[in-house]
């Protein structure tokens, strides 16, 4: 027996235990990252091998693990709060009080519906008053709630309660536009579809500002 076989087989022996610890265990967000990947591959193995793959083959052996690292790691890291971006904000010295508008910011997110992609794009702007956020900032609060199992609705108003609550006002806008994977390539198989979700708030209730910002999401390349 290879080894990586050999370790495969005693991880399913430990998983029985590790199984049934979770069975009373009552809040998912308790176990370890590692305790979460070793019950994922643990499972995943399952699903392959209920379709038919072969798990001795050595191109598929080592896949149950590293969907469970990526899942873990990569793709839903947003459903750990530890993984939440520390934001900090600074002093407004210069006076800008316009609107800042951060668009286009890269969306790789996964339908929790299908577990397929949502890949868009996601367009942020708020009006700053005493204090600013750092730039980068915004993108990475835009990973931390897609890197989940998401619907699009949610995810647009993620992101706007939680610039909400960072700058202690209301004056903050979001609009996404993505392809859902479970449109296009599966299902209806639509593959020109958009999906365009958004969150005006503050300021931006009012239609001069809320067309000031569409337009510079549209029309600035
Ligand atoms: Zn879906």
């Amino acid at each position: 027996m290879n080894s990586e076989l050999y370790i495969r087989e005693n991880i399913e022996i430990d998983m029985n235990e590790t199984m049934s610890n979770t069975l009373t265990c009552e809040n998912p967000s308790e176990l370890s990252d590692n305790e979460k990947i070793n019950i994922i591959e643990y499972h995943f193995a399952q699903i392959m091998r209920a379709l038919g793959l072969d798990l001795y083959d050595d191109s598929l052996c080592g896949t149950p693990k590293r969907v469970a690292k990526m899942f873990v790691n990569e793709m839903f890291c947003g459903l750990n709060p530890s993984n939440k971006p520390e934001i900090s904000l600074f002093e407004n010295k210069y006076g800008y009080t316009k609107m800042l508008v951060e668009k286009d910011i890269t969306l790789y997110s996964n339908c929790e519906h299908h577990f397929v992609p949502i890949i868009g794009k996601v367009h942020v702007a708020y009006i700053p008053e005493k204090q600013v956020l750092g730039l980068s900032k915004i993108n990475r609060l835009v990973q931390y709630y897609a890197k989940r199992p998401q619907v699009q609705e949610r995810l647009t108003i993620q992101i706007a309660e939680a610039l909400k609550e960072i700058l202690q006002h209301d004056n903050v806008a979001v609009v996404i536009e993505a392809d859902h994977l479970c449109v296009a390539s599966r299902g209806i198989k639509d593959t020109n579809s958009k999906t365009i979700t958004s969150c005006f708030s503050g300021q931006f209730e009012n239609e001069i500002v809320k067309k000031e910002f569409l337009f510079q999401i549209n029309n600035i390349k």
